[in-house]
């Protein structure tokens, strides 16, 4: 391990040794042309794996978020989604940029879901006053929680009666999978299956808690990516030998799906590690995100905090509502000294 820790993001990830032998071997074509068969192999067992007919290799979470919505919608459409969602918040207003799709943002409820009554109200009747409601989108994990599964049954099922389509953001769909199979007796892949199946596409990222370098997919109906792959192309997403990238995602559906219940354990951990220092409010993690809030002496001393972290050869993200995130290049070691930096700034 090396000299620092870093808990500032699940993205920050190396491949390992064997995810790079992995890459290195994998047989490349042209993705353009349909004929790298590393891409096709990654597309058809990803969609096998969440029950879908079909599933669109993208360079990154956010063009595959954009081009569900506008392989969704239409210009002059809107899409219901959480104030705090990724595909809202967190990416350049693309949907209403280059889809001409407008979003319809609703308060997230703290468990990170919608009210299913303000979805139900913000859902527009056909009048040439308003936008047309297309699409409803989730995310899950959404700040480290898992939604209530029969929430997400629910909330899909109203999107559905409603003649809406449904879209997950599922970057995280497998450290929420984990977390749900913890609570069942099913497996994590099952578990990613269910979730899955409750919506009509939804995106996976590689590059978060997978361990992969780059990448996402996007997976749906045969003629839903169809359009999706228009859009890949127009957003200038077409890869050429991708299958390079694509063999580092095989690997981690291989080898890096149950190992999240490691992150999940030591975000516990540091948050255990955490409690009891006057003035730091610790959220308990459901996953692999750890939130803690600075109060009153505290929070005046945040700046001296992280640059003390920062010396102390740990990195994290935040100033009054720090966010530690733990992942595959993070170890039980690497959380002590998390945890031993922050009680040694507190004296606590
Ligand atoms: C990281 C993330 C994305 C996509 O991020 P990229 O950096 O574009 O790959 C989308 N949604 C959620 C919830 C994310 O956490």
């Amino acid at each position: 391990m090396s000299t620092f820790v870093d808990l500032r993001s699940d993205t920050v990830t190396q491949p390992t040794a064997a995810m790079r032998a992995a890459m290195m071997a994998a047989p490349l074509g042209d993705d353009v042309f349909a004929d790298d068969p590393t891409v096709n192999a990654l597309q058809a067992r990803i969609a096998d794996m969440l029950g879908f007919e079909a599933a669109l290799f993208v360079p990154t979470g956010t063009q595959s978020n954009l081009c569900g919505i506008m392989a969704h919608c239409e210009r002059g459409d809107e899409f219901i989604v959480g104030q705090l969602a990724h595909c809202y918040r967190w990416e350049g207003g693309g949907a209403a940029v280059l889809g001409s799709v407008q979003p319809q943002p609703l308060q997230n409820q703290n468990d990170g879901s919608l009210d299913l009554q303000a979805i139900e109200d913000a859902i527009k009747p056909d009048d040439a006053h308003f936008a047309k409601s297309r699409l409803l989108c989730l995310e899950n994990t959404l700040g480290g929680k898992l939604l209530p599964f029969d929430y997400v049954q629910s909330a899909t099922q109203l999107a559905h009666d409603k003649g809406l389509y449904r879209h997950l953001d599922g970057a995280r769909l497998f450290n929420a999978a984990v977390a749900q199979a913890a609570q069942t007796s099913k497996t994590a892949q099952q578990e990613a299956r269910r979730i899955a199946q409750c919506f009509d596409s939804v995106s996976v990222c590689f590059s978060k808690g997978l361990g992969a370098p780059v990448g996402s997919a996007l997976c749906g109906s045969r003629e839903f990516i169809s359009r999706a792959h228009r859009v890949r192309k127009m957003l200038g997403g077409g890869m050429r030998q991708s299958g390079v990238l694509a063999a580092a995602a095989l690997h981690a559906l291989d080898h890096h799906i149950e190992r999240l219940a490691d992150d999940h354990a030591l975000a516990k951990r540091l948050a255990q590690g955490l409690q009891g220092i006057e003035g730091l409010a610790v959220e308990a993690p459901q996953t692999n995100i750890v939130f803690v809030d600075l109060h009153g002496a505290a929070r005046q001393q945040s700046a001296a905090l992280m640059a003390h972290l920062q010396e102390s050869g740990v990195r994290a993200t935040g100033l009054y509502r720090l966010r530690f995130v733990t992942h595959l290049d993070v170890d039980a070691a690497g959380v002590e000294k998390a945890i031993a930096a922050i009680r040694a700034f507190f004296k606590a």
